[in-house]
């Protein structure tokens, strides 16, 4: 289905600054009327055909530039339960990427041209979000060191303590993306996503963007959860360990009880860039702005990095027992 204007038969797409539907045409806001599509092959607008892959959902007519919504990919098993509209719009998103790149290295002119930037597309990329339940209880020795000098003599005192954790962490939407189109390591590195912009799914955020379904699933996804979750905990679990200038666990054990997983789409710009016949890709956090991508034109390294942090710790039980004091 594609969503015309009430007033001029425009495409009315939604737009992140207004955070209204908006026709580009006659400037309307929330004039929009749904119009649906002859087949998943031809645009409801012009009667182009279009090129759909299986995991298309919404999409671009490269004939009238009009967007098609494909309601019968966004309905039953694929409905998406959550969707985080896009907040960065893309004439934001191409000053963001100039902004990262200009004067930065030797750029080719047409890496930053308005021409090629006009290739940028906003893309709403699938995500599972998987809620977990975790307790984690550790126990060893952790070992504090002191010294000190008395006249002539230096005295080292060395303690060793009996440490217990039980630490009981409530894991909240750890985003695990799900397209087979999409670089696993980059969407990790797109992070962090404000969950709480998240809202109940409606088709119309995607008027203007591109859509994927998920082309994986929601089992076979779930070890990556799971090890952001492991390497969360393991974080939370040295942050109440600090002090001890040595540690030894002998029993360690997380265990993850999952709640929920939830399907989500998240907003995610993607430009394109071929250079001496080598493709790269950037990529635009379509909600914080954060870019991503590699120089195609030095040493290549990466822009950003770091990842969410998605556990809240609710309950700690300690247990700090000196065992032996040597003196
Ligand atoms: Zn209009
Ligand atoms: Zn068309």
């Amino acid at each position: 289905m594609i969503y015309k204007c009430k007033n001029c038969g425009g495409n009315v797409v939604y737009h992140p600054d207004k955070k209204k539907m908006y026709c580009p045409h006659c400037d309307g806001t929330d004039t929009e009327e749904e119009v649906e599509s002859a087949t998943i092959t031809e645009c409801a607008n012009c009667g182009a055909p279009m090129e759909v892959s299986r995991y298309t959902s919404a999409c671009k007519c490269e004939h009238c530039g009009s967007y098609t919504v494909f309601e019968e990919r966004l309905e039953g098993e694929l409905a998406p339960h959550l969707i985080l509209p896009f907040q960065i719009s893309k004439e934001k998103a191409v000053e963001l990427l100039k902004k990262e790149f200009q004067g930065r290295f030797y750029t080719p002119g047409t890496f930053l041209s308005e021409a090629t930037l006009e290739g940028m597309e906003g893309i709403y990329v699938p995500f599972f979000l998987y809620d977990y339940l975790a307790s984690y209880d550790y126990a060893g020795t952790g070992t504090k060191v002191r010294s000190w000098r008395r006249g002539n003599t230096e005295y080292v005192e060395t303690s060793w303590f009996r440490v217990e954790r039980n630490l009981d962490i409530d894991f909240d939407h750890i985003p695990v993306d799900a397209s087979i189109n999409m670089d696993d390591n980059m969407m990790d590195l797109l992070e962090p996503f404000d969950q709480k912009a998240l809202e109940a799914f409606q088709k119309k955020y995607m008027s203007g963007f591109q859509g994927e379904i998920f082309s994986e699933g929601l089992m076979g996804l779930e070890p990556r959860a799971q090890e952001k979750a492991r390497k969360d905990a393991e974080e939370l679990l040295r942050e109440t360990l600090s002090g001890y200038s040595a540690l030894h666990a002998d029993r360690k054990h997380l265990n993850l009880q999952r709640q929920t997983a939830n399907y989500a789409l998240l907003p995610v710009w993607v430009y394109y860039y071929s250079y001496h016949g080598k493709k790269y890709t950037y990529y635009v956090n379509g909600q914080s702005g954060k870019v991503l991508g590699k120089t195609p034109f030095s040493a290549g390294k990466m822009l950003v990095n770091g990842a969410g942090v998605w556990g809240l710790l609710f309950t700690i039980m300690m247990l700090g027992k000196m065992i032996l004091e040597v003196l």
